[in-house]
Protein backbone atom coordinates (compact mmCIF):
# COMPACT_ATOMS: atom_id res chain seq x y z
CA UNK A 1 0.00 0.00 0.00
CA UNK A 2 1.66 3.24 -0.82
CA UNK A 3 1.41 5.89 1.55
CA UNK A 4 1.02 8.96 -1.56
CA UNK A 5 -2.78 7.53 -1.61
CA UNK A 6 -3.49 8.90 2.54
CA UNK A 7 -4.89 12.24 3.25
CA UNK A 8 -2.06 14.24 3.22
CA UNK A 9 -0.30 15.04 6.90
CA UNK A 10 0.77 18.93 7.71
CA UNK A 11 4.30 18.15 6.11
CA UNK A 12 2.95 16.84 3.17
CA UNK A 13 0.31 19.56 2.71
CA UNK A 14 2.80 22.12 2.97
CA UNK A 15 5.50 20.98 0.74
CA UNK A 16 2.80 20.70 -2.07
CA UNK A 17 1.23 24.20 -1.14
CA UNK A 18 4.77 25.34 -1.34
CA UNK A 19 5.66 24.02 -4.77
CA UNK A 20 2.47 25.39 -6.09
CA UNK A 21 2.76 28.59 -4.03
CA UNK A 22 6.12 29.40 -5.47
CA UNK A 23 5.43 27.71 -9.08
CA UNK A 24 2.93 29.91 -9.14
CA UNK A 25 5.33 33.30 -8.74
CA UNK A 26 7.95 31.83 -11.35
CA UNK A 27 5.11 31.93 -14.35
CA UNK A 28 3.98 35.15 -12.86
CA UNK A 29 4.09 37.73 -15.63
CA UNK A 30 7.46 40.22 -15.43
CA UNK A 31 4.31 42.95 -15.90
CA UNK A 32 1.37 42.16 -14.84
CA UNK A 33 -2.19 44.14 -15.62
CA UNK A 34 -3.55 45.88 -12.96
CA UNK A 35 -6.18 43.53 -13.36
CA UNK A 36 -3.84 40.46 -12.28
CA UNK A 37 -2.38 41.93 -9.68
CA UNK A 38 -6.26 42.70 -7.93
CA UNK A 39 -6.53 39.03 -8.52
CA UNK A 40 -3.49 38.01 -6.94
CA UNK A 41 -4.00 39.41 -3.98
CA UNK A 42 -7.29 38.22 -3.64
CA UNK A 43 -6.14 34.85 -4.24
CA UNK A 44 -3.43 35.38 -1.53
CA UNK A 45 -6.45 36.80 0.66
CA UNK A 46 -8.39 33.78 -0.21
CA UNK A 47 -5.88 31.27 0.15
CA UNK A 48 -5.28 32.28 3.53
CA UNK A 49 -8.83 31.69 4.81
CA UNK A 50 -9.32 28.18 2.78
CA UNK A 51 -5.94 27.15 4.09
CA UNK A 52 -6.68 22.85 5.24
CA UNK A 53 -4.80 23.43 8.42
CA UNK A 54 -6.24 25.68 10.59
CA UNK A 55 -3.59 26.81 13.25
CA UNK A 56 -1.40 27.41 9.76
CA UNK A 57 -4.37 29.31 8.45
CA UNK A 58 -5.01 31.77 11.59
CA UNK A 59 -0.94 32.47 11.68
CA UNK A 60 -0.86 32.98 8.07
CA UNK A 61 -3.65 35.48 8.20
CA UNK A 62 -2.29 37.03 10.92
CA UNK A 63 1.00 37.58 9.52
CA UNK A 64 -0.42 39.64 6.31
CA UNK A 65 -2.38 41.98 8.51
CA UNK A 66 0.52 43.80 9.29
CA UNK A 67 0.82 46.34 6.52
CA UNK A 68 4.79 45.50 6.17
CA UNK A 69 3.56 42.30 4.70
CA UNK A 70 0.97 43.09 2.26
CA UNK A 71 1.59 40.59 -1.40
CA UNK A 72 3.62 42.73 -3.43
CA UNK A 73 2.43 41.89 -7.19
CA UNK A 74 3.66 44.38 -9.46
CA UNK A 75 6.42 42.32 -11.20
CA UNK A 76 6.97 38.65 -11.18
CA UNK A 77 10.42 39.44 -9.14
CA UNK A 78 8.47 41.55 -6.41
CA UNK A 79 6.02 38.60 -5.83
CA UNK A 80 8.61 35.92 -6.07
CA UNK A 81 10.56 37.78 -3.32
CA UNK A 82 7.46 38.28 -1.31
CA UNK A 83 6.43 34.53 -1.68
CA UNK A 84 9.99 33.83 -0.25
CA UNK A 85 9.79 36.04 2.84
CA UNK A 86 6.43 34.62 3.62
CA UNK A 87 7.81 30.90 3.50
CA UNK A 88 10.84 32.10 5.80
CA UNK A 89 7.87 33.27 8.72
CA UNK A 90 6.81 30.06 8.52
CA UNK A 91 10.48 28.60 8.49
CA UNK A 92 11.23 30.70 11.54
CA UNK A 93 8.16 30.09 13.33
CA UNK A 94 8.84 26.30 12.85
CA UNK A 95 12.71 26.41 13.86
CA UNK A 96 13.85 25.91 10.11
CA UNK A 97 16.69 27.75 8.36
CA UNK A 98 15.74 31.05 6.80
CA UNK A 99 15.82 30.68 2.89
CA UNK A 100 18.35 33.30 0.81
CA UNK A 101 16.10 35.27 -0.92
CA UNK A 102 18.35 36.38 -4.12
CA UNK A 103 18.05 32.51 -4.85
CA UNK A 104 14.63 31.80 -4.82
CA UNK A 105 14.46 32.42 -8.85
CA UNK A 106 17.43 29.57 -8.95
CA UNK A 107 15.07 27.03 -6.77
CA UNK A 108 11.80 27.62 -8.21
CA UNK A 109 12.36 28.75 -12.56
CA UNK A 110 15.52 28.80 -14.28
CA UNK A 111 17.66 25.72 -11.99
CA UNK A 112 20.71 26.21 -9.98
CA UNK A 113 23.73 28.22 -11.64
CA UNK A 114 26.17 24.95 -11.15
CA UNK A 115 23.81 23.16 -13.57
CA UNK A 116 22.53 20.25 -11.00
CA UNK A 117 18.81 20.81 -12.30
CA UNK A 118 20.39 20.32 -15.96
P1 LIG B 1 9.11 23.24 3.12
O1 LIG B 1 9.13 24.33 4.13
O2 LIG B 1 7.79 22.67 2.73
O3 LIG B 1 9.86 23.78 1.81
C1 LIG B 1 9.95 23.03 0.60
C2 LIG B 1 11.18 23.47 -0.15
O4 LIG B 1 11.08 24.84 -0.46
C3 LIG B 1 12.48 23.36 0.64
O5 LIG B 1 13.03 22.08 0.52
C4 LIG B 1 13.36 24.43 0.01
O6 LIG B 1 14.03 23.94 -1.16
C5 LIG B 1 12.37 25.46 -0.45
N1 LIG B 1 12.27 26.61 0.46
C6 LIG B 1 12.38 26.64 1.81
N2 LIG B 1 12.19 27.88 2.27
C7 LIG B 1 11.96 28.65 1.19
C8 LIG B 1 11.70 30.05 1.02
N3 LIG B 1 11.63 30.90 2.07
N4 LIG B 1 11.52 30.52 -0.23
C9 LIG B 1 11.59 29.68 -1.30
N5 LIG B 1 11.83 28.37 -1.21
C10 LIG B 1 12.01 27.85 0.03
N6 LIG B 1 3.51 23.69 9.18
C11 LIG B 1 3.35 23.63 10.53
O7 LIG B 1 3.74 22.63 11.15
N7 LIG B 1 2.77 24.68 11.22
C12 LIG B 1 2.33 25.79 10.57
O8 LIG B 1 1.80 26.71 11.19
C13 LIG B 1 2.47 25.87 9.14
N8 LIG B 1 2.02 26.95 8.45
C14 LIG B 1 2.07 26.92 7.09
C15 LIG B 1 1.52 28.00 6.37
C16 LIG B 1 1.50 27.99 5.01
C17 LIG B 1 0.89 29.14 4.25
C18 LIG B 1 2.06 26.88 4.28
C19 LIG B 1 2.01 26.84 2.77
C20 LIG B 1 2.62 25.84 4.99
C21 LIG B 1 2.65 25.83 6.39
N9 LIG B 1 3.21 24.79 7.12
C22 LIG B 1 3.08 24.76 8.48
C23 LIG B 1 3.99 23.71 6.44
C24 LIG B 1 5.49 24.01 6.53
O9 LIG B 1 5.79 25.33 6.01
C25 LIG B 1 6.34 23.01 5.70
O10 LIG B 1 5.82 22.93 4.38
C26 LIG B 1 6.41 21.61 6.28
O11 LIG B 1 6.84 21.68 7.63
C27 LIG B 1 7.37 20.72 5.47
O12 LIG B 1 8.66 21.33 5.54
P2 LIG B 1 9.91 20.95 4.70
O13 LIG B 1 11.07 21.06 5.63
O14 LIG B 1 9.69 19.66 3.99
O15 LIG B 1 10.09 22.09 3.57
Amino acid sequence: FDRADCPPDVEQLGRSSWTLLHSITATYPRNPPVSLQQETRAFVTAFSKLYPCWTCAEDFQAWLKDDRNAPKVSSREEFGRWMCEAHNAVNVKLGKERFDCDRWEERWRTGWKDGRCD
